[in-house]
């Protein structure tokens, strides 16, 4: 890589919920792998080693004062490859604490609380702006986010820039997703790059981008048939291959164990469907799509829901992607432009920053591409533009499928809003009224 200018020696940047989180996820896959058997939970097992790869290369990273650069779940992280340094998705470092550790992210989202952040933000961004009020604790060299897909990321992310004084660029993008707007945010993404480049010192590498993308790319023909087995009957993937999913498609961007991870899951459920199989355990009665996220606070609740209640979760918005992989053989500006799209109709972005036409056609489709009995909708309290749509989303399936949904008020980071045996009750009150 070619620096355009001589940097100072700096300081190391802090990264200590990395290093939680490699120490947690070493920690669990160790009693994982020990303790349960070969065939059971594929999946999480494929998951944990990415995961733990991925933090690894990271921390060696940010130890040799390679630059961090703090980015949003909806940018297309393979950008950041253009360059000597390491993209981290603020939501994944928000979310894994939840996911993996009993204490959850809670004390983080306390500090941004009594900061004075408000408490009905979204905890994708709040988790890591508590964990940026600790005193030398988490920091990032530079920021670069789009500005979607809510108000709640463009509020968010101003501490950054306002209080922490993070070099911030923002990529404008714009409402309408047509081939106009496509082309409008493929130049916002390149004017980010150049911006990112004098901030961080180096001339951008085309060539180690395309090397990003190519495993992003492949990750996401291998999704695209997944989710072609994952409409089989009984579906072949455990519940929890949607909150993981929602993790790796961001924290893995552009990373080989992206495109490893995806191949994994791609064999195994193949290799169910083949025998007709869903996962060891699991008995299938009830097939809910969740039209929405899953749930983050609690992996442990898709097990319950696999194994104890019988309703798989078999898709939710996170887990199928609505454009195509960037060919091998895309120029510099192809791969912006393909990127650019990426990352207009990244999901949770299509649904959440145009006109809800899509969110409710997007919904109809999946539901039914994955024969959904009924739809479990997790109304979370820092998304406002999507709790205000929930009755126009039960009333078009039931209205172009005739299946019900349930709504449920939460907080999906935070377990303290509405607990797990809350949402477990009321999921099974609900089940009953389908069998
Ligand atoms: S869940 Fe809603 S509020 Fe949170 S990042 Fe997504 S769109 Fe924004």
């Amino acid at each position: 890589m070619q620096e355009i200018a001589t940097k100072a020696p700096r300081a190391l940047k802090p990264i200590k919920p990395l290093e939680i989180l490699h120490e947690g996820v070493t920690n669990t896959l160790e009693l994982v792998m020990g303790a349960i058997p070969d065939h059971e939970l594929p999946i999480f097992k494929s998951f944990l080693k990415a995961l733990k790869s991925s933090l690894e290369d990271i921390i060696a990273k940010a130890r040799q004062g390679i630059s961090l650069i703090g980015t949003h779940f909806a940018f297309p992280s393979e950008l950041f490859y253009a360059f000597d340094c390491a993209p981290l998705c603020f939501e994944a470092i928000s979310y894994l604490p939840s996911a993996l550790f009993t204490e959850g992210a809670e004390p983080f989202y306390d500090l941004a609380n009594s900061y004075g952040h408000p408490y009905h933000t979204c905890s994708a961004q709040k988790g890591v702006i508590g964990m940026a009020l600790k005193d030398k604790f988490f920091d990032v060299d530079a920021i670069a986010v789009p500005t979607a897909p809510c108000d709640n990321t463009m509020a968010s992310y101003s501490f950054f820039s306002e209080v922490k004084k993070v070099p911030t660029v923002v990529a404008d993008m714009p409402t309408y997703h047509d081939k106009r707007g496509y082309n409008y945010f493929a130049t916002e993404l390149k004017n980010m790059v150049k911006k990112l480049g004098s901030i961080l010192g180096q001339e951008p590498n085309f060539e180690s981008m395309r090397k990003a993308v190519g495993h992003s790319s492949k990750a996401i023909e291998y999704l695209a048939e997944i989710n072609d087995l994952r409409a089989a009957v009984p579906c072949p993937t455990e519940s929890m291959l949607n909150p993981l999913g929602s993790c790796a498609q961001n924290f893995f961007a552009g990373r080989p164990e992206k495109e490893n991870f995806y191949r994994d899951v791609r064999d195994v459920a193949k290799e169910r469907v083949r025998k007709h199989e869903g996962p060891p355990d699991v008995n299938e009665k009830i097939r809910a799509f969740f039209p929405y996220m899953s749930i983050f606070f609690d992996v442990g609740m898709c097990e319950w829901m696999d194994r104890e209640l019988g309703m798989v979760n078999v898709s939710d918005l996170f887990n199928y992607f609505f454009f195509d992989p960037i060919p091998p053989t895309a120029s510099v500006d192809e791969m912006f432009d393909g990127l650019a799209r990426q990352s207009m109709e990244y999901p949770m972005t299509r649904q959440s920053e145009g006109f809800v036409d899509y969110f409710l056609e997007d919904t109809v489709f999946l539901a039914k591409k994955f024969k959904a009995d009924c739809a479990i909708f997790s109304t979370h309290i820092g998304c406002k533009q999507s709790v205000s749509v929930v009755q126009m989303i039960r009333e078009v399936l039931r209205d172009e499928l005739g299946i019900p949904m349930l709504a449920i008020e939460l907080d999906i980071g935070d377990k303290r809003m509405t607990s797990a045996e809350v949402i477990k009750k009321k999921m099974e009150e609900f089940s009953k009224t389908l069998l």
